[in-house]
């Protein structure tokens, strides 16, 4: 998929899609920009991750036809990390604190302080990797801090701990994983059999999606083409994309017409590409951008922010995003 849309010539680089989202809609230019200094950030960050894998040994392929994602295993490890993922996330860290700070001028003084302890110049070298840890640790899947032996520190008491503001810690954990799992993803994805999992979460992470992309169905193993397009959806975590059904909701599995609906922001001039398809089940919503015969340049990551004017009319009519994040849980 991705690659297919690089040999089409259709991938914005961030900058470029920042770029296309301001013009279009000047009222999201600060949000946009922060939101793609980070994905820069991210960027940069696999860049400088080393090169050896997440897991030891190959991931367990076995368990995607019973819906267990390949990093299945490591999500669970979270809540007690093993050095060499405290060590990667460290790396990351280290790349992501100064760009953050420069997305969010407020949290600065606070990411400095927090990136020097990560550091720990003249000090046990253990100090930044147990601090890494502890910041995993605390934004570990409940289930997994539930079974841990011992639950480590909420982010409240590290950052009372600390002296570090919650929000500068959260952000910091939360972008450093993030950078893990798009990194491993790059090299696990190529092994998910795309016609074995159908699934509303990822198969690499486990992640919800944050968006969907309709495109054309072209591959040589389709027998029929379908003229609506195929549903991918974009990891929410991880960047990963998996193909699903299409009159399906993503969050519930319901497959009634009757409750799923589509809404569109309406006298918008790319209201016939932007969609947002609403669940009457579960009450959720998926933003979805058609490139069925179209030839818009996008970019993936920025796909969920260039259709933030799609969360706000869904979450005004009481909907709530399948993948929740900051930037997309509104007031
Ligand atoms: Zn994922
Ligand atoms: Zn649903």
């Amino acid at each position: 998929m991705r690659q297919t849309l690089e040999h089409q010539h259709r991938l914005f680089d961030v900058d470029e899609a920042l770029q296309d989202i301001t013009s279009r809609r000047p009222a999201m230019t600060d949000i946009a920009t922060s939101f793609a200094l980070l994905q820069k950030a991210r960027l940069d960050a696999q860049a400088a991750l080393p090169d050896s894998p997440l897991l030891d040994g190959d991931p367990d392929l076995a368990g995607l036809p019973h819906g267990r994602p390949l990093l299945a295993d490591f999500m669970e490890s979270l809540a007690t990390p093993a050095k060499t993922t405290a060590e990667h996330f460290r790396a990351a860290a280290k790349v992501i604190l100064p760009q953050a700070a420069q997305a969010f001028p407020k949290l600065a003084p606070d990411l400095a302080r927090l990136a020097l302890l990560l550091d720990s110049p003249g000090k046990a070298p253990d100090e930044g990797v147990q601090l890494a840890a502890s910041l995993l640790a605390a934004i570990a899947p409940a289930k997994a801090r539930n079974t841990a032996e011992s639950a480590g520190a909420t982010m409240e008491e590290l950052a009372t701990r600390l002296g570090i503001s919650s929000p500068a810690l959260h952000m910091t954990a939360t972008e450093g994983l993030l950078a893990l799992l798009t990194h491993a993803s790059a090299r696990l994805l190529p092994q998910v059999d795309n016609d074995i999992w159908r699934r509303g979460y990822c198969p690499v992470c486990g992640g919800g999606p944050d968006s969907g992309i309709l495109k054309e169905a072209k591959e040589d193993s389709e027998f029929l083409i379908a003229k609506a397009g195929q549903l991918w959806l974009h990891c929410s975590q991880c960047a990963a994309l998996w193909r699903f059904p299409r009159m399906r909701c993503a969050a519930c599995d319901c497959e009634d017409p009757q409750r799923l609906e589509l809404l569109l922001a309406e006298g918008d001039p790319r209201s016939d590409a932007e969609r947002v398809q609403l669940c009457h089940d579960c009450k959720s919503y998926l933003p979805t951008l058609n490139m069925v015969d179209r030839t818009d340049r996008i970019n993936l990551e920025m796909l969920p922010i260039s259709m933030l004017h799609l969360d706000i009319l869904a979450q005004k009519r009481g909907f709530a995003p399948m993948a929740p994040s900051p930037w997309n849980t509104l007031t």
